[in-house]
């Protein structure tokens, strides 16, 4: 029988959640929501040091903005496998089971070295041109474990109280291979593996034996995750291999990296000029918060499009999904090995995309905190309408004040150039005479300004647009500038002609 989908996001703690990260969590919530199955978040703190106060919730704030909720874990769900916070775990004492019945079975061992004799190692290693210097299969006859000394020595050790690691026992020459969905088969001799430690001397699991255990506790039937730890997965299949669970164990998935613009080089959050955060983070170590996507005015919807296609692609050229759309379709299958370019220009593009489809309504909703901003408390009708007419040229709901804040405020000034090639007195004749016959327009719409317009273009002689939006606005460019003057309304611009009639000689 197929095992059920679940399938788990295991950020640890250690700052804001970064896109890289969301994608990982994205690709576990499209696998699980396409077969049914279950989301799971972990939250791996087991390494103290890296701790840092506050991401958990961010992690969680993040998830949710995403709209790409976890139905079990830290914060989610009714917790059958509780709990999910790996120090929690710890204290129940089930990594420290496992731990004890690899070195029982004589596939982990006990290692008392001490960080000075690990440092000659290093040297020692160093000094004759050893390239990747590790304690391995080769080194650890060197150094002082329960290996190499004997049981009495090592019970001595123990009972002492001295600090110690218990480290994974990588036999010397045997083949390691596994299936990773995206990658294919992957082939290594275990004489490439270091001893990794499992347990560290204050008790605590390493990443190694700490995920393992907890995906065998917890079902997962697929892990997940990025690239990185592609090189830590035969020692992986190593620990599966040695608890018996080597054909059971989770399948596993690694995610390409997310490349820069340039395509070199990860992502990096110091150097980057786009946000690389969902939301914005303040990591207590940092003088300046990292501005995010929802700062930085991202619908939800496009972040996660954005993300989606970092490494998936749907097999042809449809760019605008739904997450709910992309779950039905979504196959690792169509997971790419190599990196993923991430394009802050084009992720502005998805975001007019949306913002394209949003009714007038909701964008007035997200355009009135501005407004009110600064101190126009307007009617929903015609905010709604503003928002009609800027949507077009932005890019961003915060951008709708550049692009019609004229509607708002009268000219200060004229655009010069403009002016300078297109204004003298003849043509302010003109325009003084379109003047009055706008005054008598009854029924002020765009359609009848331009019927008003033309008429008078015929009668009078050429009436240059441009000029007319110039007066009216003080710039040269904005949306439709019929669908601008009826917005502004009848009296307020037959105020500003005047008002310009008198600026302009
Ligand atoms: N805690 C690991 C990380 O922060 C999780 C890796 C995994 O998914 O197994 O990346």
């Amino acid at each position: 029988m197929e095992k059920r989908v679940r399938v788990r996001f295991a950020p640890s703690p250690t700052g804001g959640l970064h896109m890289g990260g969301v994608r990982t969590a994205l690709f576990n919530y499209l696998f699980a929501k396409k077969h049914g199955g279950d989301f799971i978040l972990r939250i791996e703190d087991t390494d103290q040091t890296r701790f840092v106060e506050g991401a958990e919730e961010y992690i969680i704030n993040a998830l949710k903005w995403c709209g790409i909720e976890p139905n079990e874990g830290v914060g989610f769900g009714d917790g059958k496998h509780k709990p999910y916070r790996q120090s929690e775990r710890k204290e129940l004492g089930i990594y420290k089971k496992y731990a004890d019945k690899l070195i029982a079975s004589g596939h982990a061992y006990y290692a008392f070295d001490t960080s000075e004799e690990l440092d000659e190692m290093r040297k020692r290693l160093e000094a004759a041109k050893v390239v990747a210097p590790q304690y391995n299969v080769v080194t650890r006859q060197n150094m002082r474990n329960s290996l190499t000394l004997s049981a009495e020595e090592v019970q001595k050790e123990l009972s002492e109280g001295k600090p110690y690691v218990v480290r994974l026992k990588v036999p010397r020459n045997e083949e390691i291979r596994f299936n990773d969905i995206i990658r294919g088969w992957v082939v290594v001799n275990s004489a490439q593996v270091d001893d990794k430690v499992l347990l560290k001397s204050d008790g605590m699991p390493t990443y190694h034996l700490a995920h393992i255990v907890d995906d065998i506790e917890m079902e997962i039937s697929h892990v997940v995750r990025g690239e990185e730890w592609l090189p830590s997965a035969p020692a992986h299949i190593l620990i599966y291999r040695y608890l018996g669970l080597e054909e059971s164990m989770p399948k596993l998935a690694h995610l390409p990296l997310i490349l820069n613009p340039d395509g070199n080089g990860k992502i990096s959050k110091r150097e980057s000029r786009f946000p690389v955060f969902p939301l914005s983070w303040k990591d207590p170590r940092e003088a300046e918060p990292f501005i995010g996507y929802k700062e930085a005015g991202y619908f939800p919807e496009a972040f996660v499009n954005i993300l989606a296609l970092l490494g998936w692609n749907p097999g042809d050229n449809q760019e605008i999904f739904s997450v709910e759309e992309i779950s039905k379709i979504f196959e690792f299958e169509r997971v790419h090995k190599s990196g993923a370019k991430f394009d802050p220009e084009k992720a502005k593009w998805f975001n007019q995309q949306y913002l394209k489809n949003k009714t007038n309504a909701e964008l007035a909703a997200l355009f009135k905190p501005t407004l009110i901003e600064k101190g126009y408390n307007l009617d929903e009708i015609f905010v709604q309408e503003y928002c009609r007419l800027v949507k077009e040229k932005a890019q961003f709901v915060h951008e709708f004040w550049q692009h019609g804040y004229f509607i708002l405020e009268a000219p200060t000034s004229y655009d010069e150039k403009v002016m300078t090639k297109k204004w003298n007195a003849d043509v302010k004749v003109l325009f003084i005479k379109l003047l009055d016959k706008l005054k008598t327009v009854s029924k002020w719409d765009a359609h009848e300004l331009h019927e008003v317009f033309n008429a008078a273009a015929l009668e009078l002689g050429k009436l240059d647009m441009q000029v007319m939006r110039v007066l009216v606005t003080g710039v040269a460019g904005g949306p439709q500038l019929f669908d601008v003057m009826a917005l502004i309304g009848k009296e307020k611009v037959l105020e500003r002609l005047d008002e310009a009639f008198k600026k302009l000689s």
